[in-house]
């Protein structure tokens, strides 16, 4: 093994247990065999739990985009509500553009969220049978909140509530079934800590029941497959058989070390920490957080620079210099903000090493 853990800090791939990637290096077995199947019905009950949810968790071999394009084929009859607040709700929107979808596109300033009134509002504007949202919006480090708009979605009747979880689920509270959430996703490289290359969603009943009457659902990324066949432990195509073996055995790690919600506990004061740096020094050091207080990411934590010098791309590369990693800003953000990715199995610790490195970087000027 190279450096040691708890260097690496983008918001996405995260950094992955030595264990974990050692879980991986195991003989191939046959995707249509008994053991396969064994592996998969091993799997189902903790990812269940991961995802909050009676309900099984598909798994496909892609990366989370390809389930976020799932979504989009699977889920909207006529006109989807994208609600965007950063890049990577930016990308439901292109999605559904690529794929001829009918959209209402609701752009607000990056690092703010969107909340329930105002879905109200744009879906009785909008008329659309889909709504698409990012939880935690990687890009900017918001949080929107999901539980309130989830209501608010329900209670516009026949539309579907689509949720990119993927840098929420594992690292802060998600609850599929009791927020009664249509379609939830994640990626395998993010606050699950895994490699990447799987993607992971939930469809609601009500999602499946519409999917099965929409005609352009595509081979590779037809959900009604993807559920059919986890229910009976397989996938429809080969999958990455090398990364199920490493999501077992992080799955058997999450229950044994307290289960999800010692996760949510632990990103819970990792972001506190943030926060707590950030009002302490954030003034000396010229930085303050870009989403507001209560609607900040449990996962990835955007702080904006007050002043042009240095920029996030520079911080980023003093940091890398000292042996640590974060993230400049996203697209246009690039110098104007950083990101700390601080999901998975990283620990409040591990945080306040970076945070001293930064201190001094952004010290040094
Ligand atoms: C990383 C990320 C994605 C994209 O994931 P890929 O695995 O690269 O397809 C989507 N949404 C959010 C919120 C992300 O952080």
């Amino acid at each position: 093994m190279s450096a040691a853990f708890g260097k690496f800090f983008l918001p996405g791939p995260t950094e992955v247990l030595p264990e974990i990637l050692a879980a991986q290096a195991r003989p191939m077995i046959g995707h249509r065999g008994p053991e396969t199947e064994a592996l998969l019905a091993a799997i189902a009950p903790p990812l269940r739990a991961a995802f909050r949810t009676e309900r099984p968790v598909m798994i496909g071999t892609c990366s989370a985009t390809g389930f976020m394009e799932a979504a989009i084929r699977n889920g909207v009859r006529a006109k989807v509500l994208c609600l965007v607040n950063g890049a990577f709700s930016q990308r439901f929107a292109d999605i559904a553009k690529a794929c001829g979808t009918d959209q209402h596109v609701a752009k607000i300033e990056p690092g703010m969220t969107f909340e329930a009134a105002q879905v109200r509002q744009l879906l009785r504007e909008s008329g659309a049978d889909a709504v698409t949202l990012v939880h935690s919006e990687s890009a900017t480090g918001a949080l929107n909140p999901l539980a309130e708009i989830a209501t608010a979605v329900k209670e516009a009747g026949d539309v579907l509530l689509i949720v990119d979880g993927v840098t929420s689920v594992g690292g802060s509270p998600v609850e599929t079934d009791a927020w009664g959430l249509d379609y939830l996703l994640t990626g395998s490289q993010k606050a699950l800590a895994l490699p990447p290359g799987l993607a992971f969603a939930v469809a609601s009943q009500r999602f499946l029941d519409r999917a099965k009457t929409l005609p352009g659902r595509g081979i590779y990324l037809d959900v009604v497959v993807y559920d059919e066949q986890i229910r009976n432990n397989q996938t429809p195509y080969t999958p990455a058989v090398s990364l199920l073996y490493a999501l077992q055995a992080q799955l058997k790690r999450i229950a044994a070390s307290g289960g999800i919600e010692a996760r949510w506990v632990r990103h819970d004061a990792m972001r506190r920490r943030v926060e707590v740096w950030a009002a302490e020094q954030g003034d000396q050091l010229g930085v303050t957080f870009l989403p507001a207080a209560g609607r900040r990411s449990w996962t990835v934590s955007c702080l904006k620079l007050l002043q042009p010098d240095p920029t996030g791309g520079q911080i980023a590369k003093r940091l890398e210099a000292r042996g640590y990693t974060i993230a400049a800003g996203y697209g246009k953000a690039k110098d104007t903000t950083f990101r700390i990715g601080h999901m998975g199995d990283h620990t409040v610790e591990e945080l306040d090493a970076v945070l001293h490195e930064l201190s001094e970087v952004l010290r040094r000027g």
